[in-house]
């Protein structure tokens, strides 16, 4: 069981990427970043924004590790979206995704993915 926290764009998540739907499609058809559990059930504990530009990841991930460790539903791996890494290269987002992988590594212990869906 893969439990999973993804993480999204607050600019495009609802508005051009409607209702995260590219996301859970991706997720039930195990493609792009999901393939990687092809092989067993996906649990996603969490699906939230950045926390809006310049992108207060940090303090929202904690947030969420808190509480879900309060109501019983801790997580092993967080996935950036694909609209966070088309963020950076169409909209100057702010977030380096390679950087923000390894500091939520170092301080945290989750294992980190750069992208969801692959469209
Ligand atoms: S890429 Fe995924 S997480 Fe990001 S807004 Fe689109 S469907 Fe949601
Ligand atoms: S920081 Fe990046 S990912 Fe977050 S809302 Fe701004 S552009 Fe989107």
């Amino acid at each position: 069981m893969a439990r999973v926290v993804i993480l999204n764009c607050k600019k495009i998540r609802d508005i051009l990427c409607v209702s995260c739907m590219k996301c859970y499609k991706a997720m039930q058809e195990r493609v792009g970043e999901f393939e990687r559990y092809k092989d067993e059930p996906i649990d996603i504990v969490a699906m939230g924004d950045c926390g809006d530009c310049p992108g207060l990841v940090m303090p929202k991930l904690v947030l969420i590790s808190d509480i879900g460790k309060a109501i019983g539903r801790d997580f092993d791996v967080v996935h950036l979206g694909t609209c966070i890494v088309k963020a950076g290269m169409t909209a100057k987002c702010p977030i380096n995704p390679e950087e923000l992988a390894k500091k939520i590594k170092d301080k945290m212990g989750k294992e980190v993915i750069i992208g969801t869906h692959p469209w």
